[in-house]
């Protein structure tokens, strides 16, 4: 059965893989078989997890918010490697603030990362499956906050819900071009920029809200990461799964 999760001989593209949640996919899908396309803007983070994989790894800058940044990553993807197999559109960011202190700046930025820059990069992985027609695999990273609403994130849960209805939308179109389009909304994950956050007495209030009463870890993860990338999710395109450890759920 482990074998409708193998990755061997798929070329898996991980964006935003300097950090956090990226990182840790780049490893899982590289121990389910994948050779690995990372990128981001920090290169030497990159280089340095590209000494921790033991399989084939490309390590390309990226920066989502560029049109012609995106562009060049598939033109160099295609020339090296040909049309990658599976995406993971994880680059992200935020900008906490009340909505009364939102500012045209701090709202671009974090829809130009969030959904522009997620958006730029699935159209360009879509038209290079298309000029070969192949089949491909898209997971997006949402988040719980793309389908509920939290204090101080109404650019971010804005985001994320657009990203949200771009994965269904997607999902309908290229359904008949075997590209699937899936996302994974994950709740609170300890990850290595907000474990101290997490520790203060606000972060730990955090996680009394969530049924389980811990924050998720990045494997928690890895489970839902390997059937959206692998075959062993044939039939599924356009759903989104929550990994939250019970947050949406919430009684009222
Ligand atoms: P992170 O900040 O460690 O990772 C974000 C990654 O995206 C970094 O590598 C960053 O460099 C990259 N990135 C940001 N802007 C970019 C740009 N313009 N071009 C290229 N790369 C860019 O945070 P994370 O928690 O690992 O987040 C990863 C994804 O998971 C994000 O989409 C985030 O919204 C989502 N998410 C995280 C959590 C969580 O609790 N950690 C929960 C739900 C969703």
């Amino acid at each position: 059965m482990q074998k409708i999760f193998n990755l061997d001989g798929k070329t898996a593209v991980v964006t935003g893989a300097s950090s956090g949640l990226g990182k840790h996919f780049a490893k899982t899908l590289s121990a389910a078989g994948a050779n690995l396309v990372i990128c981001a803007r920090r290169m030497q983070n990159l280089e340095e997890l590209k000494d921790e994989i033991d399989g084939e790894v490309l390590v390309l800058p990226l920066d989502v918010t560029s049109e012609d940044s995106v562009k060049e990553l598939f033109s160099e993807i295609n020339n090296s490697v040909g049309a990658p197999d599976i995406l993971i559109n994880n680059a992200g960011t935020s900008d906490p603030r009340r909505f009364k202190d939102l500012d045209e700046e701090s709202w671009n930025y974090v829809l130009d990362t969030n959904l522009n820059g997620a958006y730029r990069v699935a159209k360009s992985f879509t038209d290079s499956l298309l000029e070969e027609n192949k089949p491909g695999s898209i997971v997006n990273i949402a988040s719980i906050l793309g389908l509920r609403v939290g204090l101080n994130l109404a650019s971010y849960a804005t985001a994320k819900a657009g990203l949200v209805q771009l994965t269904k939308s997607m999902a309908l179109e290229l359904a008949r071009s075997n590209i699937r389009v899936n996302a994974i909304a994950p709740g609170y994950i300890l990850t290595e920029i907000n474990n101290e956050f997490f520790a203060t007495e606000e972060g730990q209030s955090y996680i009394r809200n969530i049924p389980m009463n811990r924050l998720g870890l990045e494997s928690d993860l890895d489970g839902v990461l390997l059937l959206l990338a692998s075959e062993a999710s044939a039939f599924m395109t356009g759903s989104i799964i929550p990994v939250d450890g019970g947050h949406l759920i919430n009684p009222l």
